[in-house]
């Protein structure tokens, strides 16, 4: 059994459905259901035995505490935060409530599960971390990309709460020596993401006759992975990573964010059967966010090194991918867009939640 947190969202939802279709494992997916949670994702999951979804917020411990006692998990793969950066420019302190004091909280109730294991399964326990890229800061366009040993300067609310949540899990390993793992991966994209992230936004504004907004001259560079490939990243390393260390994730496909929009609207114009112009017409300039990071780019020898992880898509055959994904889920965007998929709680959680628990 593993304790997955934020497993309702984009990566979160991947990894579990990932999880579940190589291993019979069973999971429980710990998820507060904010905007960012759907549980449409985990449609393919509702009648299977092996998933176990509880609604809960990090923040809480003792419901955290009751649900490890009862589960015993092998390990706790811990994904949940707020994850957008123009939000947490808005709005920081749900920022610093999740990803620093739910993390805490986490930490904690994991500490005391951890405790009190007995000595083979103490020892094999894991705390797993998923983290970002973007606590390393910015790069000007000829420096190196960030390893794990690069200092940490984060310039956003979000990157800001992330390198605390890191800097609380090292410790925890350090102080209390409990088995923690931490990730730091690059820009995903895939199935399930969100649509106020770049590429999903892209593709459900162009096909909704919207502008395409590119933020200042579009020249950020980031560097993309293929969900799947990240979730295949955080499984190796939970089965072989090294307690206590660091493993950056990150696909060796640095793009500026112009030539990410250009590349949708290309593929989109010869998949889209709706289509019968050019979606670029669509690219609007809108003002910079304030304190862009201009670069990021992640070295991930490390991981390949010592676990063998290469990812298996390129930029080319996962933009696909997701605009074919995207093509071929009308259903689960109009969704998102309605907000209906928000009702879940009111219609389900009050019948369900006995049984879950
Ligand atoms: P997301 O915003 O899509 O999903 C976050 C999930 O966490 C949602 O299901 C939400 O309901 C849940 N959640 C939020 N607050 C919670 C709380 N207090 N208690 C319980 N659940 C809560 O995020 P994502 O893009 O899937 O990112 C997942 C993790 O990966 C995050 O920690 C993020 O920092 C990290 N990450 C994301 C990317 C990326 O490109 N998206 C890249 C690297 C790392």
């Amino acid at each position: 059994m593993i304790f997955v947190t934020g497993g309702a969202g984009f990566i979160g939802s991947n990894f579990v459905l990932d999880w579940l279709a190589q291993s019979d494992e069973p999971v429980v997916n710990f998820d507060k259901l904010t905007y960012a949670g759907n549980v449409n994702n985990l449609a393919a999951l509702r009648e299977d035995p092996r998933h176990l979804f509880v609604l809960g917020d990090i923040c809480d411990g003792a419901h955290v505490a009751s649900l490890l006692a009862l589960h015993k998990p092998r390990a706790i793969v811990h994904f949940a935060a707020e994850s957008h950066v123009d939000r947490s420019i808005h709005s920081p302190g749900a920022f610093i409530t999740t990803n620093v004091n739910g993390t805490f909280s986490l930490l904690e109730a994991a500490r005391a599960h951890w405790s009190g294991l007995p000595g083979a399964e103490k020892s094999a326990f894991r705390f797993l971390h998923v983290s970002t890229d973007e606590v390393y800061g910015t790069l000007g366009p000829h420096d190196a990309p960030f390893t794990e040993t690069t200092t940490y300067a984060p310039n956003s609310p979000y990157s800001a709460s992330k390198a605390a949540s890191d800097h609380l899990v090292r410790s925890y390993h350090h102080t209390y020596g409990m088995p923690t793992l931490t990730t730091n991966c690059s820009n995903n994209y895939g199935p399930y993401h969100f649509p106020e992230k770049l590429i999903p936004l892209v593709i459900t504004n162009a096909r909704a006759g919207k502008a395409l907004p590119i933020y200042g001259d579009g020249q950020q560079v980031r560097d993309w992975l293929y969900v799947s490939d990240h979730c295949a990243a955080i499984r190796a390393v939970l089965a072989g990573g090294r307690v206590g260390q660091v493993y950056n994730i990150g696909g060796w496909n640095e793009k500026a964010n112009l030539d990410v929009v250009l590349a949708l609207c290309d593929i989109l114009d010869q998949l889209d059967p709706k289509q019968t112009g050019s979606y670029r017409a669509q690219i609007s300039y809108v003002d910079d966010r304030p304190g862009h990071d201009r670069r990021y780019a992640v070295d991930a020898r490390k991981l390949e090194r010592e676990l063998g992880w290469r990812p298996a898509e390129t930029f080319e055959t996962g933009i696909r991918k997701t605009v074919q994904w995207y093509l071929d889920n009308e259903a689960w965007v109009s969704d998102v867009q309605s907000g209906n998929y928000q009702n879940w709680v009111e219609q389900n959680y009050a019948r369900r939640k006995p049984a879950a628990e």
